[in-house]
């Protein structure tokens, strides 16, 4: 059976507009054909055909879509982890595990930003193809850095890849590496702007504005468009001038990169979650906590700005970061609109529609997903709450009644615990040194 019918559901469309209430939304193959009165007579029309679920009571709105996500980290606790504990074939097995669990948390879409392997393209074709289940997605793969750069210090290589980094020496071979990440399914080329070197503090900035301008020029010209890690007011700067297309992060940006932003109308996703989680939750999870005051000033000092930026028309994404151990698949892929409630002050219903109608340019997919409109992609979440009232409602996946992708139910059935794959996690001999003291106090 092709067609569903939601009847009478309150039905938020991710525009930012105020609920519809007892509407109902008909579906036919992957795409929303009608919504209210009509949807109702459509359905009438070819009743035997068409599968009706009751929303009554609860709200029907487009599938979350989330922004910035690294599927095949696979949850590391460390850039050991990450960078030493990897290898292709299992990395990409669990990277399809792990699709599945976005899947079930409501997420109809990503974009995959960055990631190890080249696996990212694949993992996509794969789920188009039906191969394995998950989201529809949009994916990046290695991210370009010079020698100096991401967030892993000594531990990119001075040529070369390494867990998810691919080290650009000269603008030659930045041009080099582009075309060949094109050629290797690359939707998006992501550059790591800035980066963290350990005798240092804060993040520099290790790529010029002319380099930035290399990548820029050439992805566009291959119709492919260019994303940033940039933290600081110059290098986001230089991000906006040299054509970058989505910057994340933009922590600390001041008056002049802001201005930028504003006039070339960058969209810029602040992904505020891996921050918010560490400084408010990082405790429960045992989490090292010396960095919680560090992050709670940048979320309110970049927040204030980027309200701005949201005021003045610029496009704000929704991003979670999932893939590290603050972040694990399934979890935390609405948190950021919460974040966009509580440090920017937007209603539910604006970050709602970050999250949703606005987060479609992640996947350049505007107007086609993220929206309950005629025509638009049949991805629609079911729950039982009101998260025009209660943003938190859309992490609390007991509430998900019923899940449509590409027109299709979903099964919502958590996805099982697994065991550790050999060799995965970084094993320490002990938590501290075993002196002669510790044994004789
Ligand atoms: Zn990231």
């Amino acid at each position: 059976m092709a067609a569903i019918l939601l009847r009478n559901g309150n039905v938020i469309d991710g525009t930012g507009s105020a609920p519809q209430r007892s509407t109902s939304v008909l579906t036919d193959g992957d795409l929303i054909v009608a919504v209210g009165p009509d949807a109702e007579s459509r359905a009438a029309e070819r009743a035997a055909d068409v599968k009706i679920i009751d929303a009554t009571d609860l709200t029907v709105m487009p599938g979350l879509i989330d922004a910035h996500v690294h599927v095949t980290l696979g949850e590391p606790a460390s850039n050991d982890e990450l960078f030493n504990r990897r290898e292709p074939i299992s990395a990409a097995l669990l990277a399809a595990h792990n699709a599945r669990k976005i899947l079930r948390a409501g997420v109809t879409s990503f974009l995959d930003v960055d990631g190890l392997f080249n696996i990212g393209p694949a993992l996509r074709d794969a789920i188009e193809a039906g191969i394995t289940e998950g989201p529809r997605m949009k994916s990046g793969t290695f991210a370009l850095m010079t020698a100096v750069g991401g967030t892993a210090g000594r531990m990119i290589p001075n040529e070369g890849t390494a867990g998810y980094a691919e080290v650009v020496r000269s603008k030659d071979e930045m041009i080099r590496v582009v075309r060949r990440q094109v050629k290797d399914g690359a939707d998006i080329i992501k550059i790591h702007v800035t980066g963290l070197i350990p005798a240092r503090k804060g993040e520099i900035q290790v790529w010029t504005r002319e380099e930035l301008k290399v990548v820029c020029d050439t992805a566009h010209d291959l119709g492919v468009r260019v994303t940033a890690h940039s933290r600081g007011d110059q290098a986001t700067l230089d991000c906006a001038l040299a054509g970058v297309d989505i910057i994340w992060h933009a922590s600390y940006l001041g008056e002049r990169a802001l201005e930028a932003i504003v006039e070339r109308n960058v969209t810029v996703g602040p992904v505020f979650t891996f921050l918010a989680n560490l400084a408010e939750y990082g405790a429960k999870a045992g989490a090292t906590t010396g960095a919680q005051a560090v992050f709670a000033g940048e979320m309110e000092e970049t927040g204030a700005r980027l309200r701005r930026a949201y005021d003045a028309g610029v496009p704000l994404l929704c991003g979670s970061e999932s893939g590290f151990s603050i972040t694990p698949y399934g979890h935390w892929h609405a948190r950021e609109m919460e974040v966009f409630v509580n440090q920017l002050g937007l209603s539910p219903l604006e970050a709602i529609a970050c999250g949703t109608s606005t987060n479609a340019i992640a996947l350049d997919q505007k107007g086609e997903i993220g929206v309950i409109t005629p025509g638009a992609k049949a991805d629609i979440l079911v729950l039982d709450g009101h998260p025009e009232t209660d943003i938190s409602v859309l992490g609390d996946k007991s509430r998900f009644r019923h899940l449509l992708s590409r027109g299709k139910e979903v099964d919502l059935t958590p996805i099982p615990d697994r065991a550790p794959l050999r060799g995965e996690r970084v094993e320490a001999w002990s938590a501290v040194p075993l002196t002669w003291e510790l044994v004789h106090p």
